[in-house]
């Protein structure tokens, strides 16, 4: 069985800065057996660092050889010598780079992440009390002392089972009684079989070592064994563990990907809410974005469909003919200008017109109706008995008024269920008087109920006959518009022509002064209609990608300085065997959670504006669950877009440069 565990050959290292290269080691040869404890002494600059990076497959030579257990490993590459670092080796800084904001429990499982492993709290604590700490489990690094902390980073370093442990000096922050303590450990682990390879210039702490190796200039100087070696009786160190290298992505087994997410979502968890504030503010962007095109849709969606609905309780083959707006010269005169309808220019439409079915003239106004003490304001139409069918408002109780109470201008009132509901509460309003704009009415039937639309309510409304509207409650001498009700779709052009001619021979006026008047139909209504929306929901789309691209923006911009404070922490990751795509995935979760649940809370409080303005003002919304999927398809897809690039940055940090980044 091979007891040589590393054994190197003519090594060389070469650093470029700038234009000059720094030969940092110059062919170095050594032989390191299982369960040695080396030092590796010299002044400052003559290599050490370097060294002990390769040996610890932190880093590759340029030229020579290493062989790890008799295998050449200075030919892998980053993902296998992160892989294989996981399982074999365990390292101790003097800066103990421990993560903050994390349990010391929690420190000690963060190599588990990466190897493949189901993180086991229970090892971790096993481990803490063979390190002396079993009742610091829960403190946090800036809770323990400096030799607490390296007591944690060395039980850190044995999570995994390693063979080597590599120690940079381990004690250079500590006091001198902490220095001692830490140096027992090390012998203790030692004698246990795991080696030792010690990067100190402290002679004192060299003293525990049973092998000084020397270096100076990159090169080694002397090699002394202080005590001999014992071939030792672990068998488990003179072997190589079994490390499978992962396939690069995630091709490890489903079952270790489905571990490794839920690893990655906990430590992009613990990172976001170790900085409330700022991820919070970091998701206002999307949050802010999301939740006003939530409100705008579920608006918009409402609108349209009680818009829809209103129509569609309109009778078929509709024509409405109003006053139009004429220019004269250049200058739009507004509408009704020139021309007013009267209301025999509406009677005499069905006397001079073929195939008009029913005409309804109408006038529109508000009015203060009283009952008792009770009294509402509401919207007075004025019209005449074609109301009723053209407008799908036959009274399912009581009546409509008749033609001869039309034509008699009497004081009658059929009243919508909203005013039912305010002025007579459960009562019965048929025969009741009421009085509007201090004129006595009697109720004669009730409308039928239609519901509550984005600007009105179809229900609160009184119906009166048109000329009694007109002299009695409005004081207007004119109409607003007049409803004509064609007998069959095919005849509605060659009605509204006729109605044209018509009114332009009543009001002498000549052809070219035809836009006086307009006469427009449900089909015209419904493209205009879609046509808005369609506007509606371009216009939407734009605010939504503008504010998306701009909290995408505030999350990449949080995110890169958040990958430029944890260098250290990124380094450290790699170094207890992260490979580049657990950090990239660590960091595009990160992102991806901050986006999404910017999202979330922005779909949530889109839904409550909503909700809210339905509620105040009476508007009906509805949140679509397509608006919902949408929303949260693009936040995510935002967090992951925006995300990457920093997460790039991150994953692709040299574990050493990462380390010693201050
Ligand atoms: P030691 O640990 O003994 O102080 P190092 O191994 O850190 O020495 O460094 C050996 C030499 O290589 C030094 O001259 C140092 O300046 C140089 N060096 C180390 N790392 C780098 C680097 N990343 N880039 C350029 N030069 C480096």
């Amino acid at each position: 069985m091979h007891a040589t565990m590393i054994e190197i050959n003519d090594l060389h290292k070469r650093y470029k800065m700038g234009d000059n290269i720094v030969h940092a080691l110059r062919g170095v040869s050594l032989k390191i057996e299982a369960g040695e404890f080396v030092a590796i002494m010299g002044p400052s600059g003559s290599g050490k660092s370097t060294l002990m990076h390769i040996l610890g497959l932190l880093d590759v030579p340029d030229e020579g050889s290493y062989k790890l257990y008799g295998e050449e490993v200075s030919v892998l590459d980053e993902v296998a010598l992160a892989a294989l670092r996981s399982r074999t080796v365990g390292f101790i800084f003097q800066q103990f780079n421990l993560l903050a904001r994390t349990s010391a429990g929690e420190n000690v499982a963060l190599p588990q992440i990466y190897s493949g492993e189901e993180p086991n709290l229970i090892k971790a604590r096993a481990l803490l009390e063979r390190v002396g700490l079993g009742t610091r489990f829960e403190h946090r690094p800036n809770e323990l002392s400096g030799g607490q902390q390296q007591r944690v980073a060395i039980a850190r370093a044995l999570i995994n089972d390693p063979r080597i442990i590599f120690a940079d000096e381990p004690t250079g922050n500590l006091d001198s009684q902490s220095q001692e303590e830490i140096m027992g450990l090390l012998t203790e682990l030692n004698n246990q079989g795991i080696t030792i390879i010690l990067v100190t210039h402290e002679t004192e702490v060299a003293a525990h070592a049973k092998r000084i190796v020397r270096v100076r200039d990159g090169q080694i100087q002397e090699d002394k064994i202080i005590t001999p070696h014992k071939p030792i009786d672990a068998v488990w160190n003179r072997v190589a563990p079994k490390v499978n290298v992962p396939k690069a992505g995630f091709g490890r087994l489903s079952q270790s990907a489905v571990r490794a997410t839920r690893a990655y979502v906990n430590e992009a968890l613990r990172a976001l809410l170790a900085n409330k504030l700022r991820t919070v503010l970091s998701m206002l962007g999307i949050l802010i974005g999301v939740a006003a095109v939530i409100a705008m849709l579920a608006l918009g969606a409402g609108a349209k469909l009680s818009i829809e609905k209103e129509l569609a309780s309109l009778g078929t083959n509709l024509l409405t003919l109003s006053t139009g707006s004429p220019q004269s010269g250049h200058v739009s005169l507004g509408a009704g200008m020139v021309s007013k309808l009267t209301l025999d220019d509406g009677l005499d439409i069905p006397k001079n017109i073929e195939h008009v079915k029913n005409i309804a003239p109408t006038v529109n106004g508000r009015a203060q109706v009283v009952f008792n003490d009770k009294n509402w304001n509401t919207r007075i139409i004025g019209s005449g008995p074609g109301y009723a069918p053209m407008r799908a408002a036959v009274p399912v109780i009581g009546r409509f008024y008749t033609d001869q109470e039309d034509q008699e201008r009497a004081r009658v009132a059929v009243i919508g269920m909203t005013v039912v509901r305010n002025l007579f509460g459960e009562a019965n309003p048929l025969g009741e008087m009421v009085r509007i704009n201090k004129v006595s009415f009697q109720v004669v039937g009730i409308l039928p109920e239609k519901g509550a639309g984005p600007f009105f309510d179809q229900d609160d409304i009184v119906v009166v006959p048109v000329a009694t509207a007109m002299r009695r409650l409005l004081g207007k001498s004119f109409l607003d518009s007049v409803d004509i009700e064609v007998d069959d779709s095919k005849n509605m052009t060659e009605v509204s022509d006729g109605i044209i001619d018509l009114m332009l021979k009543r009001h002498r006026l000549t052809e070219d002064q035809s836009d006086a008047f307009q006469v427009r139909n449900l089909a015209d209504i419904q493209a205009a209609l879609s046509a808005t929306s369609r506007i509606m929901a371009v216009l939407l789309a734009v605010i939504a990608s503008i504010s998306l691209v701009v909290g995408g923006i505030g999350i990449m911009n949080i995110m890169l300085v958040s990958v430029t404070e944890r260098i250290r922490e990124i380094g450290l990751r790699k170094a207890v065997g992260a490979r580049p795509k657990d950090i990239l995935m660590q960091f595009l979760i990160e992102a991806t959670v901050v986006s999404v649940s910017g999202g979330a809370f922005g779909i949530a409080i889109g839904w409550g504006i909503s909700a809210t303005m339905s509620w105040l003002a009476g508007w009906p919304t509805t949140v679509s669950l397509n608006s919902v999927l949408l929303a949260s398809i693009f936040s995510a897809a935002i967090g992951i877009i925006f995300g990457l690039w920093p997460a790039r940055k991150a994953s692709r940090l040299h574990p050493i440069e990462a380390l010693r980044h201050d």
